[in-house]
């Protein structure tokens, strides 16, 4: 994992990093500290910033306590963002209409709403899959919806995509880049500069991606 951070020089001794309340990582350090030095500090505490700005309970509030009943007024995300709940009575489908209609029946727990998501992920992310290989030109065998927890997608040594249901919460511009960069493997296995270069000519939201994954992606590994 890659830890992004900000450096402000300032007339001081000590380099220290702090984790703001918005899980950024700053630096303050002695004017003139080479950025190589900085570098290495952060690369030295890089476990003790990984769980800082992991712990997400501690700096950012949830928007829907894991394991609570969804109650009329909560919100909950979808393509970026949140949509209030509101509870009807019976026992039908859950409804999406610029905000969840949920029969009271399914209000008490997520599986119902998982199924939602993952249905709306196969609707809308796997087409995305096809029209990026299209555009770049690249053949995979099958692609899929995955219920993995920790990565937003994979490519696998059979050239099967497997993307994460989770990533329909997200914007379609961090959607699209994740698919981008799942497909670009096809073409260049490894994280080097000619890969980058691929993600970015065929998902210009690139950097704004990786830098809403960053702040979000705790908001996307919770249930619902
Ligand atoms: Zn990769």
């Amino acid at each position: 994992m890659e830890l992004n951070y900000k450096t402000i020089f300032a007339k001081r001794k000590t380099l220290t990093i702090t984790v703001e309340r918005d899980r950024s990582i700053v630096v303050t350090a002695p004017e003139g500290t080479a950025p190589e030095k900085i570098r290495q500090l952060v690369e030295s505490r890089k476990l003790w910033l990984y769980e800082k700005t992991r712990h997400v309970q501690k700096y950012d509030p949830l928007p829907h306590p894991p394991g609570k009943e969804l109650v009329t007024g909560e919100s909950l995300p979808y393509l970026g963002r949140l949509y209030r709940i509101e509870l009807v009575e019976g026992d039908g489908e859950i409804r999406f209409e610029q905000k969840f209609i949920v029969p009271r029946a399914h209000a008490g727990q997520s599986p119902a709403f998982r199924a939602w998501f993952i249905a709306q992920a196969e609707e809308k992310i796997l087409p995305r899959v096809a029209s990026h290989a299209r555009n770049l030109g690249v053949a995979y065998k099958e692609a899929k919806i995955g219920q993995g927890k920790y990565r937003w997608g994979s490519c696998t040594p059979q050239d099967n995509v497997i993307l994460n249901w989770r990533l329909i919460k997200a914007p379609m511009f961090v959607i699209d880049y994740v698919v981008v960069h799942e497909l670009a493997h096809l073409i260049e296995q490894n994280h080097t500069p000619r890969f980058w270069n691929i993600v970015r000519s065929q998902a210009p939201g690139m950097d704004k991606a990786k830098a809403w994954l960053q702040k979000n992606g705790a908001l996307l590994e919770q249930e619902l």
